[in-house]
């Protein structure tokens, strides 16, 4: 999958939005972000049940591009998530 035509972190709206090739937005918040973290500690926690509480106030600090998606870091320290695109865009969020 391509990536986004437009990636951009509102850091002021806490939300980080996407626009694709076509034309379809999102709007997804760090915290929803952080919450669907897909590293493998994160979603074993998530297999086993473990429900994760997440810090409303969590901020996503940082965005690398990984060619596939998007390495996230946030605010609490955690950097583990790469996000592939169709990932991302499966997570939903309307603008
Ligand atoms: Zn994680």
């Amino acid at each position: 999958m391509d990536a986004p035509s437009a990636l951009r972190n509102s850091r002021s709206e806490t939300v980080l939005r996407l626009e694709w090739a076509d034309g379809e937005r999102q709007a997804l918040s760090h915290a929803r972000l952080r919450g669907a973290c897909p590293c493998a500690q994160c979603k074993a926690a998530r297999l086993r049940g473990v429900i994760a509480t997440v810090d409303p106030d969590v901020r996503l600090e940082r965005i690398a591009l990984q060619g596939y998606g998007v390495q996230l870091v946030f605010s609490d320290g955690h950097e583990r998530g790469i996000y592939p695109w169709d990932y991302l865009r499966e997570l939903g969020g309307t603008p």
